[in-house]
C-alpha cells in the first residue's frame, strides 16, 4: 500500500483532490481548511492540486506549498484543459485508498469531506455530497442549473443524483474504473454514477465563494450540458426521428384535408406564405437535426484523434 510521507503505514492515504484556476484569493485559506480537517481525520493524508494553466500566481503558490508541505502533490499543466479533465489528472495522479474531489474556491466546506469518509467506512464506494442550499449564487445559474440536471436526469440511461456537483468521495476501486474511462468530453458525475458501486447521498450547504469571481461562466456550464447529455444519451439523436415523423404524419393528414377544401372552393391554400413557412420550418429542423449529428459526429473526430487528455508541464515527481 502507498501511503504519505513519514505517514503511518497502518492507515489508509485519503487523497484530496482539488483543480485550480486562478484562485489565488482563495488558495492559501483552501490549503489551510483541508489542512485542519484532514488532521482532525487522523488519517494520513495528501492534497493533490491540480493547477489548470492559472496565470494569477495560483501556479507558485502551488509550487510553495509543495515545498513547505510534503502532503501536497502539485500537477501542473501546460495551459487550460477545464474542470472536468484537471480533476481526471487529480484522480490519475492520486495514490489515495479513498479519493476526495472537491473545488478550491471553498464552495464545498472541506470539513464536509470528513462526513464522506464517515460512509466511506461504512462501506460506501460513492458518496456524493448533495447541495441542499447553495449560499452567493445568482438566480440565473441556481435555476439553469437545477434544470440541467433535471433534463440530464430525465434524457440519459443512467441516473445522475440531483443537484449533486463533483464534490465527492471516490474508493480506490472506483477511481482504478475511472481512470480506465479515457473520453475526451467528460461528465465526471455521470461517469461515477455510471460505475455503480455502492453509493450515497450527503446533504450539504454550498457555500458562496471564498473569493474571486466564477471560472464556470454559460458559455463552459452549456458545454458542460452538452458533454453530459452526448455522452450518456442518444436522446437528441432521435429527436431528429420523431420530428420526423410527426412531420410526415402531418403532412400525410393534410393531403385529404386540402383537396376537400379546393372542391370546396375554398381559397385557403393558394397563397404563397403558407408554403413559404412549410419550407422554413422544415428547413429549420433540418438544420437542427445536421447540427446535432454534428455534435456526435465532432465528438467521435475527437475521439479517434486519440491525443492526451492533458499535458503536464510539471509533476509531482518534480518536487521530490
Ligand atoms: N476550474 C478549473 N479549470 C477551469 C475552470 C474552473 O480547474 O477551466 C476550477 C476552479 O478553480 C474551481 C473549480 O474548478 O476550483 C470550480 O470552478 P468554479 O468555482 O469557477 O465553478 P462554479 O463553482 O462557479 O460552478
Ligand atoms: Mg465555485
Amino acid at each position: 500500500m502507498t501511503t504519505g510521507k513519514g505517514s503511518d503505514v497502518q492507515r489508509p492515504l485519503i487523497s484530496v483532490v482539488a483543480p485550480v484556476f486562478n484562485e489565488i484569493e482563495s488558495l492559501e485559506a483552501f490549503y489551510q481548511r483541508v489542512r485542519e480537517v484532514m488532521r482532525s481525520s487522523g488519517e494520513s493524508w495528501e492534497l493533490v492540486l491540480v493547477d489548470d494553466g492559472s496565470h494569477d500566481g495560483s501556479t507558485d503558490l502551488i509550487r510553495r506549498l509543495a515545498a513547505e508541505d510534503p502532503h501536497v502533490r502539485p500537477v501542473i499543466f501546460a495551459r487550460n484543459f477545464g474542470h472536468q479533465i484537471a480533476v481526471t489528472a487529480g484522480l490519475d495522479y492520486s495514490r489515495g485508498q479513498a479519493v476526495a474531489i472537491i473545488d478550491a474556491d471553498l464552495q464545498d466546506p472541506p470539513e464536509v469531506i470528513l462526513e464522506l469518509l464517515n460512509k466511506w467506512r461504512e462501506g460506501y464506494q460513492v458518496v456524493y455530497a448533495v447541495r441542499a442550499e447553495r449560499e452567493g449564487e445568482t438566480w440565473f445559474k441556481k435555476t439553469t442549473a437545477a434544470l440541467f440536471y433535471r433534463i440530464i436526469y430525465r434524457i440519459t440511461d443512467v441516473k445522475i443524483p440531483l443537484d449533486t456537483g463533483d464534490f465527492r468521495l471516490l474508493d480506490r476501486r472506483v477511481v482504478n474504473v475511472m481512470k480506465q474511462m479515457r473520453e475526451r468530453h467528460r461528465f465526471l458525475r455521470g461517469m461515477s454514477a455510471w460505475v455503480g458501486f455502492k453509493q450515497i447521498g450527503v446533504p450539504y450547504r454550498r457555500a458562496a465563494r471564498f473569493a474571486g469571481v466564477t471560472k464556470y461562466p454559460f458559455r463552459k456550464m452549456l458545454k458542460l450540458a452538452l458533454n453530459a447529455i452526448t455522452g450518456f444519451s442518444y436522446f437528441p439523436l432521435q429527436l431528429a426521428t420523431y420530428l420526423g415523423f410527426i412531420s410526415a404524419g402531418l403532412s400525410i393528414l393534410a393531403i385529404p384535408v386540402v383537396v376537400i377544401l379546393r372542391l370546396a372552393g375554398n381559397q385557403a391554400f393558394f397563397g404563397q406564405a403558407t408554403t413559404l413557412i412549410a419550407v422554413l420550418f422544415l428547413g429549420g429542423v433540418q438544420l437542427i437535426s445536421l447540427g446535432i449529428l454534428g455534435e456526435y459526429v465532432g465528438r467521435v473526430y475527437d475521439e479517434v484523434k486519440g491525443r492526451p487528455l492533458y499535458i503536464v508541464s510539471e509533476t509531482p515527481e518534480d518536487f521530490e
